[in-house]
Parts: C-alpha cells; structure tokens; sequence
C-alpha cells in the first residue's frame, strides 16, 4: 500500500474532474467538493473488566440535495476521518447514479471488534446513536451497516433510536434483521448487484458468463454473494483473499478446479477470514499476500478494502483479465488506470458496480416507512431493473462521449447532485 494514499485526497481529485467537464461555477465546486456537516465525537464505554475505554466516532453527511443523506457506519481501527469524508462524498455520487432520491453520509468508529465483547460493542452502538440522535433520522440521514458492522449492531442503534425518540421509526436505519423491519434481499443485494453490472459488461463483451473464471479479494459479505450468483450464472471462482486477524497478513486460497462456496462458508469466521490450516486440508493452495490478483481469470472483484490494486501490483494483473468488477469502494488506485485503459480491461467502478446495496437499503427504508414488506421477487427484480438501467446509462454515455466508466459514472452523478443545488437554489 502506498503511505501517501489519502482516500479524500483522491475523491476530491475525482470530484475535480467532473467538475472541470461539466464546467461547474466556483459555488458548486465549492459546496460538492467537501462535505456539508461533520460530527465528530467521544463514546464512552464501560469495557468487561471494569475500566473505562473512550472511542472515537464519526457522522459525516455530504450532501442531501437530492434526498435525505444514506451511508454505512464502519468499525475499523484505522479508521480516519479522511476516509469517512471520501466515503460520505462517494455515497452521494452513488446514490445519484443510481438514481434513487438520497444524498451521501457516512460514519465510523475507530474501533477493532475482533477485540470487543458484544456487550462492548452494543455500547458503542448505542453511544454512537445518543452521541447523533439529532442529526440522524428517516427524514435526514439514514446510517447502514459497512464493514465490520451487521444486522445486530443496527438493531441496537434502532432500539437506542426508538428509546430516546418515544416512538417506532425503523426507517431510520437500514441493514436490519429480516423480521425486525429489514428487506429480504438486503444482505445479497450488494454482491448480486456487482455480479448484475459483470453480467452486462459480459454482454458488451459477446462472452456468456457460462465458463469465465473470476479471483476475488476479501470473501465477506459482498464477495460471498457475489460469487453465489457468479456460480450461478455458471462462472468458476479460482481464488479468493481474507485478512489474518492472528498473522495480521492478507492471505489467499486458491483451487484450479474452482472454490467451493460453501464448504469455504463452513471456515470462515464472522468477519470473514478465513480457516488456514481447515483449508488446506480442504485441498486449497494457501498463499500469502495478494496471490488473487495474479490469477489467469477472465474478472477481478476487489471486495475487500481501499488502495489494493497499485502501481506495486498492476504488473502482475494477467493478460487474459477482461474486467475489474470494484466490490470494495475505492480498491483501485486512480494512478493505475490509465494502464488499465491501455489494457482495454472494462473496470466498473465501485459508485455503479457496489451500488446495489444501497439501491437495496433505499427499498429498506420504503418498506419500514409503509410497514410493509415485499417478497424475495420483488426485492431481486427491482434491483436488477434499478442497477441494470444504472449500469447501460453509464456505458451509453461512456461509449458515446469516450470517457471511461468511471468518469463516466461521475460526469452523470455530479451533474445530477449540481442540478439538485442549483435548482433548490443553493448554488
Ligand atoms: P466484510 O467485513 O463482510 O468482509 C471484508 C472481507 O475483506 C473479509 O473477508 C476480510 O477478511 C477481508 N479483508 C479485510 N482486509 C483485507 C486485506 N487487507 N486484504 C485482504 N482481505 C481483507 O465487508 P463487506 O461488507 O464484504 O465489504 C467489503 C467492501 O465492500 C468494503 O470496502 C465496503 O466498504 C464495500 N461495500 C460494502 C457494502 C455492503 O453492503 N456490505 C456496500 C457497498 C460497499
């Protein structure tokens, strides 16, 4: 990873294009390149033997012009507030991409829950909501959950939501359990909706998904579905990456003839590492380091974290790689894509490709508004027109205008957030 990577340096950067093509004013430029309102704050939490720990946390919306703010709560010990900035401004162009009537947030904690009991983390949980509880809300910004946060950690900041409110409001967060007013579908939306958009560039390519390989980095939640609707669709998996927490080291588990989901799924644990010594006893060829990103496949799916395919790295991405699918937000380095143009590899950038999750958490929130809850059916065909029609929007546009998918995916979503603010008349 390269030291100087600065995730909010790099979405400015971004934003910086965009906003050069579409010749914004000073005004726009101004207001979309930095967030609108930052909350920063202390959590103090009573740790199991006793003591007290304080933990940093974070609420960041960007912009909600075109709704009210969306975006996921991260646990991570390296978490900074850089990193929440650029994650809140992508939210923004990925909901506007999509094309769904919400703005951009984010949030964080800077936090390692390897290391925290769940009584430990339900405090954090609801220290992060008493700590927000103004800021947050159906009508104004919605936190989900991101890495290292699931279901149960949003079900406590719900219960803590309601408790202090006086009254039922599930639409205040999304990712909840099935039952306690979360969408069938959620927990796949993101994967299948990076598989969805595979499936199209596939299309445009003239390959049946049918035999094509695909490696992956990271097998959490949005690798794991991924690959469930990959297999599917009748693609092979060759390897897959997972952190180490005990070695502290990215490690990969490849196999020739293909990995099997879910005898992979049975050794792996809650934050999706991994089972080294099971999985080689499984057959699997256990590497350390980023052994994924070399495998002779067809696509790439980055689906773990930021800055992971480099200037250290590129040269060893295979001749026969067709498509770099971005699962993670932010996982390629924008100092390597020219080569990646040059190589003529499709890349569908993180804003389109990981959009899915929170096309799937809007219909969230417009089921717990109606209290009324759609079937498995409706959650998966909805996605797919929602993401597909994303998808064909960017690549026209790209196609047509001779940009790449990720400028071109930009060019749209600035244009559509700029056009929100002048029209309210904030610009
Ligand atoms: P997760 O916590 O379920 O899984 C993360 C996976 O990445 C794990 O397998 C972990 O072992 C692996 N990992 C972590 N650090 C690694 C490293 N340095 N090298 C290799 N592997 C590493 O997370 P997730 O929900 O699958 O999210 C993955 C990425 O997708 C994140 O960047 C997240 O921001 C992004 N994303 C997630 C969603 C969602 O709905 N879950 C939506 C949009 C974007």
């Amino acid at each position: 990873m390269g030291n100087a990577y600065n995730p909010y340096k790099t979405a400015q950067e971004q934003f910086d294009k965009a906003a050069v093509i579409l010749e914004l004013d000073d005004a726009a430029r101004d207001l979309l390149r930095t967030p609108m309102k930052e909350f920063h704050f202390s959590i103090p939490v009573r740790m199991d033997n006793g003591g007290r720990r304080i933990f940093k946390g974070f609420r960041i919306m960007h912009n909600d012009a075109r709704g009210p703010a969306k975006g996921g709560i991260r646990f991570h010990p390296h978490e900074t507030v850089d990193t929440v900035r650029a994650l809140s401004m992508l939210m923004t162009w990925k909901t506007a991409v999509a094309d769904i009537p919400l703005g951009g947030g984010k949030g964080g904690v800077i936090c390692d829950p390897h290391d925290l009991s769940l009584n430990e983390q339900e405090q954090i949980c609801r220290g992060w909501v008493r700590q927000n509880f103004k800021n947050i809300g159906a009508n104004i910004d919605i936190p989900a959950p991101e890495l290292m946060t699931n279901a149960q950690h949003m079900l406590w900041m719900l219960d803590e939501y309601e408790t202090i409110t006086g009254h039922r409001n599930p639409g205040f967060i999304t990712g909840k359990p099935v039952g306690m007013g979360g969408s069938l579908g959620r927990v796949e939306s993101t994967g299948y909706g990076v598989m969805l958009c595979v499936r199209e560039a596939l299309k445009e390519l003239n390959i049946k998904p049918a035999g094509t390989t695909a490696s992956f980095q990271g097998f959490g939640n949005v690798a794991r579905h991924a690959i469930e609707l990959y297999n599917k669709m009748g693609g092979k998996v060759l390897c897959v990456s997972s952190w180490d927490q005990k070695e502290m080291k990215e490690i990969s588990y490849c196999k020739d003839d293909g990995i099997d989901l879910a005898e992979l799924k049975k050794i792996t644990d809650p934050f999706g590492g991994i089972d080294k010594t099971k999985a080689k006893d499984l057959g699997y060829t256990v590497k350390e380091g980023g052994e994924w990103v070399r495998k002779d496949v067809d696509i790439l799916v980055p689906a773990a974290i930021e800055n992971q395919i480099t200037s250290e790295n590129i040269g060893l991405i295979s001749p026969g790689v067709k498509i770099i699918a971005e699962g993670a937000n932010n996982p390629t380095n924008p100092s390597v894509e020219p080569e990646l143009n040059r190589r003529n590899i499709k890349l569908i950038p993180d804003l389109l490709a990981n959009s899915g999750g929170v096309i799937c958490s809007y219909f969230e929130q417009v089921q717990s508004n109606a209290n009324y809850y759609w079937d498995r059916n409706e959650v998966f065909g909805k996605l797919d027109q929602k993401i597909t029609s994303a998808y064909i929007s960017v690549s026209e546009f790209s196609q047509k205008n001779k940009f790449d998918m990720r400028d071109a995916a930009y060019i749209i979503s600035v244009d559509r957030v700029a056009t929100a603010c002048r029209e309210r008349g904030w610009v």
